[in-house]
């Protein structure tokens, strides 16, 4: 569903991507981890096509998005993404925010988008917040909506960065419980996090980011317990 490829990106003379290769396939919960300016960001937006990359191929669900010629739009509405900081309109409902995307591109009728939504505002754990603004939530609701919404488009892939460092550590668990139980529902995941005991529980491979390069992968248990490279014990020193 995913398939990277030797991807380059550098920023001026700033190289932050020097070769990346990753294939994910469906179902597969893939968590990314490594030290700050590791180029993780860059490459989780590279897959969406928000950053251009210099040189490499990037084919994800079905599109090459490395092909000029490909209707990124289209291939952006089977991805669903969520940021540290959750984007929601701040003048639309939480239900019309949910609803925003599905109307406007012509995938659902209004009545489809309202029932679509509640459905997903059910299965975040906000059914009785779908007619108040975002500003009368909590920093952990918003993110739930903000990941109901991601949903609403019905995507093939979900990608995280880092979806609750900036949340109150009492906000955190409610977020890890929604992933958790969309990745046990098979959705596609990758996932940039901070959030170890996550990756030990919900990830099917754990990818470690360091200086522009995957330094090292595999099953969480085998990463965490015996990390081969010198980089990763490190890291995983000062975060476990
Ligand atoms: P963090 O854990 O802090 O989020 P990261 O692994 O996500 O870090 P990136 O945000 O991908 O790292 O950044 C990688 C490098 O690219 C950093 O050196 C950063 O300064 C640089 N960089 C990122 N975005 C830009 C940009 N728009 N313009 C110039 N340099 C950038
Ligand atoms: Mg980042």
């Amino acid at each position: 569903i995913v398939d990277v490829k030797n991807v380059h990106k550098s920023y001026g003379d700033n190289e932050v991507l020097k070769g990346i290769d990753l294939q994910v396939t469906e179902g597969e919960v893939v968590v990314m981890i490594g030290p700050s300016g590791s180029g993780k960001s860059t490459f989780l937006r590279s897959l969406n096509k928000l950053e251009d990359i210099d040189s490499g191929s990037i084919e994800i669900n079905g599109w090459d998005i490395s092909d000029s010629k490909t209707n990124i739009d289209k291939t952006r509405e089977t991805i669903g993404m969520v940021f540290q900081h959750f984007n929601l309109f701040p003048h639309l409902t939480v239900i019309e925010n949910l609803m925003l995307a599905p109307t406007e591109l012509g995938k659902q009728t209004p009545a489809e988008a309202r029932e679509t939504a509640l459905r997903l505002l059910a299965r975040v754990g906000l059914a009785d917040k779908a007619d108040v603004k975002p500003d009368t939530l909590s920093g952990g609701q918003k993110q739930r909506v903000a990941i109901a919404r991601a949903l609403a488009m019905n995507p093939k892939i979900m990608l995280f960065d880092e979806p609750t460092s900036a949340l109150d550590p009492e906000m955190v668990g409610d977020v890890l419980e929604v992933m958790k139980e969309l990745a046990e529902e098979g959705m596609t995941m990758i996932v940039v996090t901070h959030e170890m005991g996550f990756a030990k529980q919900v990830a099917d491979r754990v990818v470690f980011f360091a200086d522009g390069y995957i330094r090292e992968e595999g099953h969480p248990e085998e990463v965490f317990a015996h990390p081969k490279d010198q980089r990763t014990r490190d890291f995983l020193n000062k975060v476990l």
